[in-house]
């Protein structure tokens, strides 16, 4: 299971498609069109902005704009809070700067391209060595590989573990520390077997989320980005 942001474009028809794909694949998506749930417009068209070019004097005259300024904050606190990026082609410039973003923090970047065509980029061999896919399949298989910090069943990581009233925060059981305490099927502590904290309705699982997946919880308060 991944935390997944999808730098894409408003106008990639293939992009809310994928979303319930990966949800139904049981991994957590954040969805720039319906953050927390609610539906979210374009943000150009929100400014009255919908001509293909302005002006630098224009441009600049957004710097303290509260929209803009708002509809970065979510992104990049869903961008700081996922721990795998899908660079969903074709898609422009934000989304390439996001997926820089990403990368260069130290996450997984897939570049994913279900169209026929694409424009050939030197640079995506940033991404995972040349973590290029065009066959859905392939990009799936790949974003099951555990990564080594978040556990593989619930996501959660040191900074977001989860917790028990009677057994606390969860621990690593395994090795490469991708499967955590409270996910182990059955746990035994000293030579007591703890069956099912997994289920039960005490355990909560990666206590810092805010969602489900619409919205994770911010690393970085919104105040320190603006
Ligand atoms: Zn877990
Ligand atoms: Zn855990």
């Amino acid at each position: 299971m991944a935390r997944i942001y999808i730098s894409s474009s408003w106008r990639n028809s293939y992009h809310q498609q994928l979303v319930q794909e990966l949800r139904e694949n049981g991994h957590q998506v954040y969805d720039f069109r319906h953050p927390e749930g609610r539906e979210d417009n374009n943000v150009w068209d929100d400014l009255g902005i919908n001509k293909e070019f302005i002006t630098p004097q224009e441009f600049s005259q957004l710097d303290n704009n509260e929209v803009a300024g708002k509809r970065f904050a979510d992104h990049f606190c869903a961008m700081n809070d996922a721990d795998t990026c899908i660079l969903l082609l074709p898609c422009g410039a934000s989304s390439h700067v996001e997926a820089g973003y990403m990368a260069g923090d130290g996450k997984r970047v897939f570049v994913f391209c279900p169209d026929n065509k694409l424009k050939p980029e030197l640079m995506y061999r940033v991404f995972n060595g040349f973590g290029f896919y065009y066959r859905k399949e392939d990009l799936f298989a790949a974003l099951n590989t555990p990564i080594p910090g978040v556990c593989r069943v619930c996501g959660c990581t040191e900074n977001n573990p989860c917790y028990h009233p009677k057994y606390g925060y969860c621990w690593w059981v395994d090795e490469n520390h991708t499967l955590c305490s409270h996910c182990a099927e059955k746990l035994t502590i000293g030579r007591k077997h703890i069956p099912g904290i997994y289920d039960d309705p005490l355990t909560e699982h990666c206590i810092n989320d805010i969602g489900n997946g619409f919205k994770f919880k911010n690393s970085r308060s919104t105040i320190d980005i603006l």
